[in-house]
């Protein structure tokens, strides 16, 4: 059955992506301002155009890419009031116990290994810059799914460049030495080339 429907190419899939993270006022540079600080204490040479490289990367991945249409249009749904009760309530009020939105956004940072899951739950906690202003519920839209969200391409992102530290290291090497452009075709996560 699944051969017989036409598929949506993964080129098209990464830029509906992109454009559904611009729609709801994210930006690739604002994820990169929380890897950057997340990582900038570990990794010697680091710049913002290294994080900003490694959460495009991130976004090429189909684990990302479909959580994060999924949870988008959800929080559209439910701005539109398109979703059926009780879930409408549940997902409006962001309800503390919900728990799927990090459920979902916690699914693609394993594919990042144990650095990410890690990073995922700080900022899950913390809610470190643009996390900060999407969690913040008064007259700012539905974002229950999109903070979670935003926190899962950040940790990936951070646990890339951490594990890109070690390989640049073997080779005594630190990210002052590449540019961003450097940083992709290697890294290694648990066995992932990324
Ligand atoms: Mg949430």
């Amino acid at each position: 059955m699944d051969q017989l429907q036409p598929r949506v190419h993964s080129n098209a899939v990464y830029e509906a992506t992109k454009e559904a993270l611009l729609r709801r006022g994210v930006t690739i540079q604002e994820i990169a301002n929380i890897v950057f600080e997340m990582q900038i204490a570990y990794n010697i040479g680091l710049t913002i155009e290294h994080c900003i490289e490694s959460v495009e990367s991130v976004l090429k991945k189909r684990e990302m890419q479909h959580a994060i249409l999924v949870g988008v249009e959800l929080d559209e749904l439910a701005e539109k009031k398109m979703l059926s009760a009780p879930l409408q309530q549940i997902v409006e009020a962001d309800e503390g116990l919900f728990g799927v939105d990090e459920t979902i956004a916690l699914g693609s940072v394993f594919t990042y290994g144990s650095i990410a899951v890690t990073t995922f739950g700080h900022l899950d906690k913390n809610k470190i810059g643009i996390i900060k202003k999407l969690d913040t519920k008064i007259g700012n839209g539905i974002h229950t799914f999109l903070d979670d969200l935003v926190a899962s391409v950040a940790a990936c992102a951070s646990s890339r460049i951490a594990h890109r530290t070690r390989d640049l290291e073997e080779h005594n090497e630190t990210f002052a030495d590449i540019t961003p452009d450097e940083t992709a075709p290697e890294t290694k996560v648990e066995g992932t080339t990324t």
